[in-house]
C-alpha cells in the first residue's frame, strides 16, 4: 500500500472525481476525511462503501468558500487523527454563460468555491504541515484553465488561478519538504459534464473526435493521477500541473 499510516483529506469527496481520489487513497492505506456540501446521502454513502471495506473514511459536512468552515474542519481532523499528511482541493462547481449575460453572483460562486477554497484550506494546513515538517498538496484545476472556452470566463479564471497559487505556493514551503502540485483533467464523466453528455445531434461525438484517445476520462484517471502526487513516488515533484486529458488539448487530428 502506498499511503499506510497517512492521514488525507479531501474537499468535495461525495461524488465524481472527488470520491474516486476518497476511495483510491482509503484503498492505499490512508485514513480519509471528506468535504461535502449539500448531497449528505451520497455522502454518508462513499462513508458505508469504504467502511464495509474495513476502510477509515468519515464525512464533514460545509462550505469550502467559506475560511471560519476550512479552519473547523482541518481542526476537526487533527483532534480524530493528530495530523494531515495529503490535502487534495477538489471542490469546484460550474455557472456557465457569456460574459456579457454573466450575473456577478455567477462569477463570485466560481470564484470563490474553486479558487478562495484552496486558499482557505491551504492556509488552514500551513501550520500543521509546517510543524510536521511534511505535506503533500493537491489542487484541482482543468485544461479550461489554458484553452479557451465560451461560456467559462469564470470558471477559466478560477482554474488558471489555482495553477498560479499552486506554484507560488510551492516555492514557498519547499523548504518545509512540502510540495504543491497540481492535476489539470480534461472531459471527465461527472455530474458536472451531463449537461455537454446529453447535447444532441453530433455535437458530443465531435468532442469525442477531438479527444486522441476517444473516449471520456473516467474519475479514476485522474484520482490515479493524485495517488501518484501523493505518493513517495512523487516525492521530488513540485509546483507542477500534470495534465490527464486524453490528449483533448493536443489539438490532433
Ligand atoms: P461534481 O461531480 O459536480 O462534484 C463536486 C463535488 O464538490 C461534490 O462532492 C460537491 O459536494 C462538492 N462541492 C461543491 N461545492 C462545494 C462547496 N461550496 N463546499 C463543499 N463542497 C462542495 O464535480 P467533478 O466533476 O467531480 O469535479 C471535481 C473537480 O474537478 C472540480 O474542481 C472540477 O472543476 C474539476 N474538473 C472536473 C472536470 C470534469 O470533466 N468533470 C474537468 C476538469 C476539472 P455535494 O455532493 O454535497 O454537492
Amino acid at each position: 500500500m502506498k499511503l499506510a499510516n497517512k492521514i488525507a483529506l479531501v474537499t468535495g469527496g461525495s461524488r465524481g472525481i472527488g470520491k474516486s481520489v476518497v476511495e483510491t487513497l482509503a484503498r492505499e492505506g490512508a485514513k480519509v476525511a471528506f468535504v461535502y456540501h449539500s448531497k449528505a446521502e451520497a455522502a454518508n454513502a462513499v462513508v458505508a462503501e469504504q467502511a464495509a471495506l474495513g476502510r477509515e473514511v468519515f464525512a464533514i459536512q460545509g462550505d469550502v468558500s467559506d475560511n471560519a468552515s476550512a479552519d473547523s474542519i482541518v481542526q476537526q481532523v487533527i483532534e480524530k487523527w493528530s495530523r494531515i499528511d495529503i490535502l487534495v482541493n477538489n471542490a469546484g462547481i460550474i455557472k456557465d454563460g457569456l460574459l456579457m449575460a454573466m450575473d456577478p453572483a455567477d462569477w463570485h460562486a466560481v470564484i470563490n468555491t474553486n479558487l478562495t477554497s484552496v486558499y482557505n484550506f491551504c492556509h488552514a494546513v500551513m501550520r500543521p504541515m509546517i510543524s510536521q515538517r511534511s505535506g503533500r498538496i493537491i489542487n484541482m484545476s482543468s485544461v479550461a484553465a489554458e484553452y479557451g472556452n465560451q461560456g467559462q470566463v469564470n470558471y477559466a479564471a478560477s482554474k488558471g488561478g489555482i495553477q498560479g497559487l499552486t506554484r507560488c505556493l510551492a516555492t514557498e514551503v519547499g523548504r518545509r519538504n512540502i510540495t504543491v502540485n497540481a492535476v489539470a483533467p480534461g472531459f471527465i464523466e461527472t455530474d458536472m459534464t451531463e449537461a455537454v453528455r446529453n447535447m444532441g445531434g453530433d455535437k458530443f461525438k465531435e468532442v469525442v473526435a477531438g479527444i486522441s484517445l476517444k473516449r471520456l476520462g473516467k474519475p479514476e484517471d485522474i484520482a490515479n493521477a493524485v495517488l501518484f502526487l501523493a505518493s513517495d513516488d512523487a516525492a521530488y515533484i513540485t509546483g507542477h500541473v500534470l495534465t490527464v486529458d486524453g490528449g483533448l488539448t493536443l489539438g490532433g487530428i
